[in-house]
């Protein structure tokens, strides 16, 4: 049993990877024979994170907040505590939060043979994120 508490360190998510101001825990980390890497996400309003996809794939579960999510082809979609949404390996996709709230999920991968748990792409642009609905209608 390993318990750690004050050893684990909130970073701010590059911003090669996030438009906005995201903060990330580190929840599980690839050790041994497991692959699972897991992470608590905070995205500050408006910040959402660059077109991406996942080896092999990806579990997100809203904790707090209201968001967005959206595959590549696909409308933005609302997201709220207690959705799960599974992102298909290889599917291109982006999550973030509401131009107004903060957004918290808990992310949670298996990294592929060489440790890798996404490749990226473009930052999210305003006009792209300005097609989510009003989420005073969502
Ligand atoms: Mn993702």
């Amino acid at each position: 049993m390993q318990i750690t508490n004050s050893g684990i360190k909130t970073t701010a998510g590059p911003s090669e990877w996030f438009t906005g101001i995201v903060y990330i825990d580190p929840v599980a980390v690839p050790s041994g024979a497991s692959r699972l890497s897991a992470s608590s996400v905070h995205f500050t309003p408006g910040a959402r994170t660059a077109w991406h996809t996942h080896p092999n794939g990806q579990t997100i579960f809203v904790t707090e907040g209201l968001g967005f999510a959206q595959r590549r082809g696909g409308a933005i979609e609302v997201i709220r505590p207690g959705d799960r949404v599974f992102f298909e390996p290889g599917e291109e996709h982006w999550h973030g939060a509401a131009p107004t709230r903060f957004m918290t999920h808990l992310a949670m991968l298996d990294v592929d043979d060489k440790g890798n748990n996404a490749t990226w792409g473009d930052h999210v642009s305003d006009a792209e994120y300005a097609a989510a609905p009003a989420i005073g209608d969502a």
